[in-house]
């Protein structure tokens, strides 16, 4: 239910509100807004008529139900963006920001190289996997604890903060002991256990769209995070499994309008990971940017050919310089800050 409150309520109205959720065993989660303050009672559907009660607390407009089945991740509950704070870096703000990195964290020389490239070249953060996701067991799995460090010597050189996946529940404390932000890649969207570790942890997380997931199915994966307590949850199309094989997988292009009708979280997205091939990574970066994407994930690497990962779909730095230059004008037209 959503409780909400008149124009110019009093704090001590609200607070009243608050201790009265809680009393009748609901979690209370408040939105001041420009206007008014809304407060959001999160718990056990089937006993939630009681709390049509609280319209006759002093106050209180009206108790709505929450019509979606995310309630923290709705714009129902909030009033406003969400904008995410990183360090100097604002998610989900007037500014487009964009992540950068390779796929896989593989030497020192490679990642300080294209860290300080995509610096150079504008990027407000850094990417690279440590613990990699693949396919095949016979792949190339990542430097575990080694490309963190390596990654933690990145950030102290350029000043950009990292983002990098974690794969298990039981990875998350030593993941966040280095990165800024945790990423939840594709294939763990749906890992309920990660999803509540990462939602007890005290870092931003980037939470990937699975290949199979409806846009429902992904904002109930950030209730999950949410609903543990972790409110900076950033969401990240990077292109589902279709009919079509031209290309890796298929750029959902509209979940990034409709996510941002139905959710206050901040949208990202990978063009990388979707086409899967560097030469078409610079269109679909515009179209992303200028359908009102907040920020953007690119795989870059200094030597795509003797990349361990995801080389046909990384852009050399100097690729990467010239997407930065040519989303810039488009991000001027949507956004207010253009990009990072
Ligand atoms: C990645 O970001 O390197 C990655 C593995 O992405 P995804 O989970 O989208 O496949
Ligand atoms: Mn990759």
């Amino acid at each position: 239910m959503i409780i909400v409150m008149k124009k110019g309520a009093e704090q001590k109205e609200v607070d009243a509100v608050i201790q009265w959720i809680e009393s009748v065993g609901y979690q209370a989660h408040v939105s001041k807004g420009v206007e008014r303050t809304i407060i959001g009672a999160i718990g056990d559907e089937r006993e939630k008529v009681r709390l049509k009660a609280a319209e006759d607390m002093p106050g209180v407009e009206k108790v709505m139900p929450i019509l979606q089945p995310y309630k923290l991740a709705s714009r129902e509950t909030k009033d406003g963006d969400t904008i995410i704070q990183i360090g100097d870096v604002a998610v989900g703000g007037p500014k487009c920001v964009v992540i950068a990195g390779p796929c896989a964290v593989e030497n020192e020389e490679q990642l300080l190289q294209t860290a300080h490239a995509v610096k150079k070249a504008g990027a407000s953060m850094l990417r690279g996997g440590a613990f990699k996701p693949r396919t095949s067991p016979y792949s190339f799995q990542g430097l575990g604890e080694e490309g963190l460090k390596i990654l933690a010597k990145a950030r102290q050189e350029t000043g950009l903060p990292i983002v990098t996946e974690v794969m298990s529940a039981a990875d998350v404390e030593l993941v966040e002991a280095y990165a800024d932000v945790l990423q939840v890649g594709t294939r763990n969207v749906q890992n309920f256990a990660l999803l509540k570790a990462v939602g007890l942890a005290k870092k931003p997380v980037l939470l990937k769209r699975g290949m199979m997931t409806t846009l429902e199915e992904l904002l109930m994966s950030a209730e999950y995070i949410l609903a543990s307590g972790n409110e900076d949850v950033m969401l990240c199309e990077r292109g589902i499994r279709t009919f079509e094989t031209a290309m890796r997988n298929t750029l959902d292009i509209s979940a990034v309008p409709v996510l941002k009708e139905k959710t206050h979280l901040p949208v990202i997205v990978d063009p990388s990971h979707a086409i899967g091939k560097w030469r078409f990574v610079l269109p679909l970066a515009k179209a992303a940017v200028a359908v009102g994407a907040d920020g953007l994930m690119v795989e870059v690497h200094p030597d795509p050919q003797h990349a361990l990962s995801d080389g046909p779909q990384s852009l050399k730095p100097k690729k990467f310089a010239r997407l930065m230059e040519e989303i810039e004008s488009i991000a001027t037209i949507v956004r207010k800050d253009g990009v990072s």
